[in-house]
């Protein structure tokens, strides 16, 4: 059953996911600051990055382990991640891989390991810059300044999709009942998970995506089996979203393969 709310536009009180400075309809955009998920196992260097990044307004979380880094970064998506590679559970690269899977905020690596192929190891599952250990705090934080500044370029396309009746709005975390009248639109209330599943689903338009994909993406690595999860959430989505959800025209399942998002 769709769970339906009369909301006015704007950011809804009590709703703990920030989302990107568009949500708030452009007027809190400059006093927004941007917040960076710092991954590191070295508490020294933690606390270094963030008085660094705090000094220049930016909100700081930091994890110490990949999987934390997953969590983190799944409960309150960050505008920016810094990443060490070398993590005491999973290797910073499987970080970049999991996160690709729905994240699109710039990554930076810091990373101790010097080599050509260490950085296009990097680079080539989606990192967007690489620093290397022994470091200049000024050149990170102008590297990071360079990252925001092209992600925010980058958002400048509508990220708006329609599905039945409902308008989703990714940038600003929203779906709304796609009716003319603006003053009394009425809004859906989506789980978190939801909204990762649908993330991924939803920027591969017409593409099938895996189980394996969305599973790593949404929960990590460790539940890749887990299909069970992804049929009672997309079983969800459905009852909420499409018109008659006995037989989804945007939601596909591909029996044993995966999903689709057909627009
Ligand atoms: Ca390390």
């Amino acid at each position: 059953m769709a769970e339906l709310s009369s909301a006015r536009p704007g950011p809804r009180p009590g709703d703990s996911r920030p989302g990107p400075a568009a949500a708030n309809g452009g007027d809190d955009e400059a006093s927004r600051h941007a917040a960076i998920l710092v991954v590191e196992d070295q508490p020294e260097l933690i606390r270094a990055l963030r008085i660094n990044l705090q000094a220049r307004q930016y909100e700081v979380r930091s994890a110490r382990t990949g999987r934390e880094a997953l969590t983190v970064a799944a409960s309150q998506p960050p505008d920016a991640i810094i990443l060490d590679l070398g993590l005491p559970d999973i290797d910073g690269i499987e970080v970049i891989v999991a996160l690709r899977e729905w994240c699109r905020a710039p990554i930076i690596v810091l990373s101790g390991r010097t080599s050509p192929g260490d950085k296009i190891g990097a680079l080539d599952v989606g990192a967007d810059d690489y620093v290397t250990k022994p470091f200049a705090m000024a050149e990170l934080l102008a590297r990071l300044r360079a990252a925001l500044r092209r992600d925010e370029a980058n958002q400048g396309q509508p990220r708006q999709v329609l599905i039945g009746r409902w308008l989703i709005d990714l940038t600003a975390h929203r779906v709304v009942l796609n009716d003319a009248d603006e003053s009394e639109r009425v809004t859906l209330r989506l789980t978190p998970t939801e909204w990762r599943i649908l993330e991924i689903l939803l920027q591969r338009p017409g593409q099938l995506v895996g189980s394996a994909q969305i599973l790593s993406g949404v929960w990590g690595p460790d539940f890749l089996q887990r299909t069970n999860y992804l049929r009672f959430h997309m079983a969800r989505l459905r009852r909420k979203l499409e018109d008659d959800p006995a037989r989804p025209r945007h939601l596909l399942t591909e029996a044993g393969m995966g999903y689709r998002y057909q627009p």
